[in-house]
Order: C-alpha cells, then sequence, then structure tokens
C-alpha cells in the first residue's frame, strides 16, 4: 500500500483582516505529516501555530492552497464531519456532568447507541487511568485528572489524527512531565497521528517524532527533534531550539561540504558547509556543549573568561573573545570534580571536531 499522509498541506495560506488591516497568519504552508507520527508546531506567540491547528480542524479555512486528510481533500468540509478531534487548552469540559458522561459526550451527540458509548467510556477510562473516578463531578477532580478526561473525551470517537493546542500549559512542572510520558503513551497505544503545539522547544524536542518550526506563519524547518537541534536550517531556529553561540568569520578555504573559516574574534574554524565559497562572509553556529576549556593557544580561539555559573548538571562559562565577541560555553559537572577557572582568566576554546556549522542569516 502506498504510505499516504495523514494530513497533507499544500501551499497554504490564511489571511485574516483586509487591504492594510491584512495579517498572514500562515503563509504558503506546505507539510505531510504521517500516520501515526507524534508531530510537534513549534514556535513563539503569534507566529501561526493555533491558525494551522484551526485550518485543519475545519475551524478556519484557506485562503489560498489545499488540504488533504489521507487522500481526500478536505477542502469546504466543516469540522464535525473530518475524522480529527482537538483537544484545548482550556479542556472545555463540562463542570456539571460526571467523568463518564464528559467521556462519553461526544459519542451521545454522535448518535451512537448506550451500550456502545458505556463500553467505550470503560475502555477510555482504562486507557487514562480513571476508572476510580468516574462518577466524580469535573469540579471534583485535579487539574491533571481534568486533563486526562479532556484527552479520554476527544479520543473516544477515535479520531484518525488528534489535535491537541498547548494542552500541558496550565499545569506545574512536575505534572507537565508526569503528562508528557503519559500523551506519549497514549500516542503509542492507540496509533493516532497527533498534531501538538507548543512555544516550549524542550517539549518538543523530549516528544516528536518530528518537529515543524514556525516563525510569522512560515514553516522555517521540518524535521526530527536531533536533526533539528543538530542541524539547524538557520540562524532563527538554531537561536530558538536550544542555546547557540554564533560567530562571524570569512571562509579561507572551502570544498563540497567543509570550509576553513578565519573568525573576526580572531582564530580558525573549520566548519560543515553546503556550497561555501571562498572569501565569502558566514556566521558560524555553535552549542556551547560541543566546546571545552583548554589552556590559551590549546584551543581554535582564545578569550578570556567573564563569568562562571553554577546550574547544577553543569556549569556555564561566559568568554570574551575578540571584537566584542561573546561565548557561551557548557561544561558537565561530575561528582568530586571542581575545576579551577577563575574570572578573569586567559583560556583557549578546543571546539568538538564536526560541531561548528556555517548558517544561513
Ligand atoms: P500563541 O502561541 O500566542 O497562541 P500562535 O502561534 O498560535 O500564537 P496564532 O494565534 O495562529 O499564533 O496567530 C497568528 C497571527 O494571526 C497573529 O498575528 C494573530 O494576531 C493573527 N490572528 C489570529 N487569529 C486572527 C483573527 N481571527 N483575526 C485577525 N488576526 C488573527
Amino acid at each position: 500500500m502506498k504510505d499516504v499522509p495523514s494530513i497533507d498541506l499544500r501551499a497554504v495560506t490564511k489571511i485574516f483582516g483586509h487591504a492594510e488591516q491584512a495579517v498572514a497568519a500562515v503563509e504558503n504552508v506546505s507539510l505531510a505529516i504521517r500516520n501515526n507520527e507524534f508531530f510537534t508546531l513549534l514556535g513563539p506567540s503569534g507566529c501561526g501555530k493555533t491558525t494551522l491547528l484551526r485550518l485543519i480542524a475545519g475551524f478556519e479555512f484557506p485562503t489560498k492552497g489545499e488540504i488533504f486528510l489521507a487522500d481526500k481533500n478536505v477542502g469546504a468540509m466543516p469540522p464535525f464531519k473530518r475524522p480529527i478531534n482537538t483537544v484545548f487548552q482550556n479542556y472545555a469540559l463540562f463542570p456539571h456532568l460526571s467523568v463518564a458522561e464528559n467521556i462519553g459526550f461526544g459519542l451521545k451527540m454522535l448518535g451512537k447507541p448506550q451500550s456502545e458509548i458505556t463500553a467505550r467510556v470503560s475502555e477510555m477510562l482504562k486507557l487514562v487511568r480513571m476508572e476510580e473516578l468516574s462518577k466524580r463531578q469535573i469540579s471534583q477532580i485535579s487539574g491533571g485528572q481534568q486533563q486526562r478526561v479532556a484527552l479520554a473525551r476527544a479520543l473516544a470517537p477515535r479520531p484518525q489524527v488528534l489535535l491537541l493546542d498547548e494542552p500541558l500549559s496550565a499545569l506545574d512542572f512536575k505534572l507537565r512531565k508526569e503528562m508528557q510520558i503519559e500523551l506519549k503513551r497514549l500516542q503509542s497505544e492507540t496509533g493516532i497521528t497527533f498534531i501538538f503545539v507548543t512555544h516550549d522547544q524542550e517539549e518538543a524536542l523530549t516528544m516528536s517524532d518530528r518537529i515543524a518550526v514556525m516563525s510569522q506563519g512560515r514553516v522555517l524547518q521540518v524535521g526530527s527533534p536531533r536533526e533539528i537541534y543538530d542541524a539547524p536550517a538557520n540562524r532563527f531556529v538554531a537561536d530558538f531550539i536550544g542555546e547557540s553561540n554564533f560567530l562571524q568569520g570569512r571562509v579561507t578555504a572551502a570544498s563540497d561540504n567543509r570550509a576553513e573559516v578565519a573568525l573576526v574574534a580572531g582564530g580558525n574554524v573549520t566548519a560543515t558547509a553546503l556550497g561555501a565559497r571562498k572569501d565569502q562572509n558566514v556566521t558560524i553556529v555553535l552549542r556551547p556543549e560541543h566546546a571545552r576549556l583548554a589552556n590559551t593557544n590549546a584551543g581554535q580561539i582564545n578569550g578570556k573568561i567573564t563569568d562562571i555559573v553554577y546550574f547544577g548538571t553543569d556549569t556555564h562559562f561566559q568568554i570574551a573573545l575578540g571584537h566584542g565577541e561573546n561565548f557561551t560555553l557548557r561544561q558537565q559537572n561530575k561528582p568530586g570534580f571542581q575545576h579551577s577557572h577563575k574570572i578573569g582568566a586567559d583560556v583557549g576554546i578546543l571546539i568538538e571536531p564536526g560541531a561548528a556549522r556555517v548558517i544561513a542569516d
């Protein structure tokens, strides 16, 4: 059987308002989301994540472009006809109904027979581990439990796709971590395609099969968490996902996928680069944990330590380089080992092989 994407967005644009007030919330987005995938839309506030989700759900319609579900163009299909369900940020549960009644609500609306509703509700209660609380009112359960009910209610009609709009943002840190694991389990047990919206890069990295990074209505990069972290497509992605150092330089020699770069801050670095030309001005990106402290002249770059911050799992060193550039270096803390570096000391920075990359601005 040919592998038909679960959701296929083809050059989708959504413009709100007219003339001077027109806002392109989503601009020319093409995405093929696979069956059974945990797919995340990640980006800062206002980048168009919710609009994209609402277009997939059918609460909004594209100004331009097409949306396919399996291999069917869902064009003007209303939301209730799409085999898609949404879990909203505020859960939108019915406070006067019990846990079980909330879970069965959608099935009742679909006109399913009572015997089927009862069986499905009990299956869902088991799936989200809420069997003992089935008769409680929504006002009598905790925020985390309400989240489970919202998930069970959305999963009960067995949608092909579940849309989740920042579903964990109302939970405290510990509960949020627990629900992240719970969501992954639910996705793999049900085999349903999950499309998850978040502005939290750590959440996206730890939960997703693939991530689409968005900015100003556009998708800048799609890839696995590792691809996006290790090989960010441009400066925005490198800056938004994790921490990055950006160093300016000029290419002194280039081959197919490598470049020797003389840094403005002083020193020379070998970097991964596709199609760089000799004498080209470039920006190099380097993660703080991909470099080590060394003696002066023992690394590729020299600098002076301006700050040292202990973070428990690791220590961050701020290093002033030549020409006003700065570098953050992160070193993992080891039991019984105390580094001897001091603020004001001259140091060298040793870059891990393959860590530096030339990046598009
Ligand atoms: P957040 O994380 O803050 O929810 P988001 O990434 O989900 O943001 P959207 O809600 O999709 O972003 O909004 C994208 C852009 O479209 C924003 O500039 C927003 O102001 C605008 N927008 C969204 N809905 C409408 C609307 N109904 N009318 C006019 N402009 C809108």
